[in-house]
């Protein structure tokens, strides 16, 4: 007996449903801000990973921290753009998960983020798991 949504739970992979690494907008570390900021804008997202030279992940980074940090008290302090790096305005604390982890680990992080970065048993990034993508399994399964 096919019992939802416990089987869809038991035998998803997080790597069929993730976005791989290829087809994910990303900064690195030492960017400009002003290049995080462009990515930003361009990619239409609100929030990407941040990686290293050896592509592993180092943090997220997203359009409100930019904003945040180049706030001052009575304008916009926009030489921050090309004065401060990602690595200093980036959050560094990733939802992430390996790429064998179980599904229901994923399901709870995604209550709290709206993506959940993936990486291989080397650390290196893999591709990103998100809501929209968790979303779209649950209702294609509700209509079976
Ligand atoms: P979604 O569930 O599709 O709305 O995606 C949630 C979040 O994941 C987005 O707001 C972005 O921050 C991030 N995201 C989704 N797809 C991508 C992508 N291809 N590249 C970079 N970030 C992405």
């Amino acid at each position: 007996m096919y019992s939802f949504p416990r089987d869809v739970i038991l035998n998803t992979k997080i790597e069929d449903l993730m976005v791989s690494s290829d087809k994910v907008a990303h900064v690195q570390i030492d960017n400009p801000l002003e290049h995080a900021l462009l990515v930003l804008i361009k990619s239409g997202y609100s929030a990407v990973p941040v990686l290293d030279l050896s592509y592993r992940l180092r943090g997220i980074i997203s359009t409100t921290m930019i904003m945040d940090t180049v706030l001052g008290i009575e304008s916009f302090e926009m030489e921050k753009l090309t004065k401060l790096k990602v690595a200093e305005v980036m959050n560094p604390n990733v939802p992430k998960l390996k790429l064998d982890a179980d599904f229901m680990r994923a399901l709870g992080l995604t209550i709290n983020h709206p993506f959940v970065c993936i990486e291989d048993n080397e650390g290196l990034f893999k591709g990103i798991l998100t809501r929209r993508a968790i979303i779209k399994l649950f209702t294609k399964n509700l209509h079976k």
